[in-house]
């Protein structure tokens, strides 16, 4: 389906040597002297990170953000992330995007049952053209009432790692929404590479 829209997750940027940051951080409050010339070796900064979380000394957690530049979800799983009030939020306006021929996203249990998937292409494209009428006669932003959950969104996302960490318990665990689920798996996924002593399954139990 031409106008149906993939998922794509990308760390677009993050605090340098982010476990450094924090480790360092979690060695001044247990240390007499100052941090400015210390150096910390790897084994020094998975401790110090692993400490952090098994005291919930959280705060440390703070020192690090990170940016995500999302593409693909629905405005339903953009609802559900901007609850996140610790993130910095950019998302693409449908006051200034005119939404011609709108990309959507297509639940699967909907791709699996073909009767379904008919009655949903259906409506997508009706309200494409009800929304292309419209937009010829009121302002996009007036038009843009007619568009459906199911419609693609963009944003831009930063957080803190505690942030990240609180977001990451929340909507990786199988209680979460599907499509949230899905888009904060592949956040995971790319915060892990740059941070994994943070950022482990392992370490997701210890999340609050
Ligand atoms: C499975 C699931 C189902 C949900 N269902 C619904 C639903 O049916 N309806 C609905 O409306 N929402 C629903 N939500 C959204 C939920 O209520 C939260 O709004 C959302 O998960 C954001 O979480 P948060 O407020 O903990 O986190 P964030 O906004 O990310 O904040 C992080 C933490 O900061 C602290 N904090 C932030 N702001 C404040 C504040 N003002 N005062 C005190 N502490 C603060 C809290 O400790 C908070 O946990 C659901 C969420 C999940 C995961």
């Amino acid at each position: 389906m031409e106008r149906e829209s993939v998922l794509k997750v990308a760390l677009i940027s993050y605090t340098p040597e982010p476990e450094l940051v924090v480790a360092t951080a979690m060695r001044q409050s247990r240390y007499k002297g100052g941090v400015i010339n210390l150096t910390l070796k790897s084994e020094d900064v998975k401790h110090l990170i692993e400490l952090a979380l098994k005291l919930g000394h959280l705060s440390v957690f703070e020192y690090i953000s990170f940016t995500f530049a999302i593409e693909g979800i629905s405005r339903a799983c953009s609802h559900q992330f901007v609850r996140h009030r610790l993130f910095a939020f950019t998302q693409q306006s449908q006051r200034y995007v005119k939404e011609r021929n709108f990309p959507f996203i297509i639940p699967e249990t909907v791709k699996k049952n073909s009767e379904a998937e008919k009655v949903f292409i259906k409506a997508m494209e009706y309200i494409a053209g009800a929304y292309d009428k419209l937009s010829a006669l009121v302002p996009i932003e007036d038009a843009r009432f007619v568009l459906p959950n199911a419609t693609e969104t963009k944003i831009v996302a930063t957080a803190n790692a505690r942030e990240l960490m609180h977001f990451f318990k929340l909507r990786c665990d199988e209680h979460a929404q599907w499509e949230i689920r899905r888009m904060a798996k592949a956040m995971f996924e790319e915060v892990k590479k740059v941070a994994p002593n943070i950022f482990s399954e392992s370490n997701l139990k210890l999340f609050v």
